[in-house]
């Protein structure tokens, strides 16, 4: 009997690439998703196969799985912060609702559930690089905070979960992640200045530029997602590159990568961007013996040529 797994959030781009990965495995995949963020352009290439289903459905209601679930991989949610900022009460009820609902379905399957969180829940991090046992600097009533808040939620309940049913569970804190897939105008920075350069814009910096991210590629975050839902470590595990810059390097990068001749202009820093962020990944080596593989010279050349591959019309395609 091949194993099944549900994952939400699967027309998404992490979740499409994790059900990707899985129907590699030879699991039977249950994507769902409700289409608010993601499209069926991401997972069109696995509906023809018979490993794979689709139920467009929101989790935030009631979910029902006919038959046997041996995993479900809760990634449903708005990820980018102008996603979160445009829907912030989905955002909160996805993270918390959602993730109730998609419990109770694991406990009644008798299922392992695995919850994207993210290290947004360290806030804007008075400890560097982060650790788990951060307990981070968010703003709860400020504009971040329905997506923090949601996730700090989502964590939390996981745990009690685990500790009060005896449910197994795994918590993937996940640091920025890019790749292939993702939305072109989802405002995040690499798909903003991908999408600029190729329009043939000026490349927007938000503040002085000053600020760090560290970026992971697809493929790395996907295998250590995986590792972890195979391991049997039930807190939180940091996954992310630990190969931090600043936006205006990145900004310098993305110039070089596409050959633009558009310079950077300056904005507004958005309330409570975080000013620095970089995963310490020391656990996930130590628990998974996972460390990333892919450096960000590599992973942006595939990223930036898939972008270039889009047809003309989906690159100024405003979704939203
Ligand atoms: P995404 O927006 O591409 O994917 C999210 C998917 O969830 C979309 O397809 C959307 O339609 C779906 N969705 C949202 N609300 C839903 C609901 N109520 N019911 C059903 N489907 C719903 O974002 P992503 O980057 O793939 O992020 C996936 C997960 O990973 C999210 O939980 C996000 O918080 C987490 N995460 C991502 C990153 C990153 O760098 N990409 C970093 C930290 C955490
Ligand atoms: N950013 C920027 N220009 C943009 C989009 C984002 O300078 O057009 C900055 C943003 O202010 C933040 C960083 O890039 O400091 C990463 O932003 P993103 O939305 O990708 O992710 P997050 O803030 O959630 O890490």
């Amino acid at each position: 009997m091949k194993k099944r797994v549900l994952i939400t959030g699967a027309a998404g781009f992490l979740g499409s690439h994790l059900s990707d990965r899985f129907i590699k495995e030879g699991f039977h995949v249950i994507g769902m998703d409700n289409l608010i963020t993601g499209s069926l352009d991401n997972i069109e290439h696995l509906m023809p196969l018979e490993n794979f289903e689709f139920h467009h459905h929101d989790v935030s209601s009631f979910v029902h799985i006919a038959g046997d679930l041996d995993y479900i991989l809760h990634f449903a949610s708005p990820a980018s912060p102008i996603d979160y900022l445009k829907i912030p009460i989905q955002t909160l009820k996805v993270g918390s609702l959602g993730t109730h609902n998609l419990l109770g379905l694991a406990r009644a399957k008798n299922a392992r559930m695995l919850i994207a969180s993210t290290s947004e829940v360290y806030g804007d991090p008075l400890v560097h690089p982060q650790v788990e046992e951060y307990y981070g600097n968010v703003n709860p009533v400020g504009p971040r905070g329905v997506y923090d808040e949601a996730k700090r939620f989502q964590e939390a309940i996981t745990m009690a979960y685990h500790t009060y049913h005896n449910l197994e569970t795994r918590i993937v804190r996940i640091f920025n992640t890019y790749g292939p897939r993702m939305r072109l105008n989802d405002g995040r920075v690499l798909p903003a200045f991908i999408g600029q350069a190729l329009r043939g814009e000026d490349l927007t910096i938000f503040g002085d530029g000053s600020q760090t991210r560290s970026f992971c590629y697809v493929d790395d975050q996907v295998e250590g997602i995986f590792q972890l839902l195979m391991s049997d470590y039930a807190y939180p595990i940091n996954i992310g590159n630990p190969d931090e810059i600043t936006i205006s390097q990145f900004a310098e990068e993305i110039i070089k990568l596409t050959g633009t001749q558009q310079k950077v202009i300056y904005m507004d820093l958005p309330k409570d961007d975080p000013m620095q962020r970089q995963p310490d990944i020391t656990k996930a080596n130590e628990v998974l013996g996972w460390s990333p593989k892919v450096d960000r010279s590599k992973g942006l050349k595939i990223t930036y040529d898939y972008f270039k591959s889009l047809p003309k019309d989906r690159l100024n395609k405003t979704e939203h």
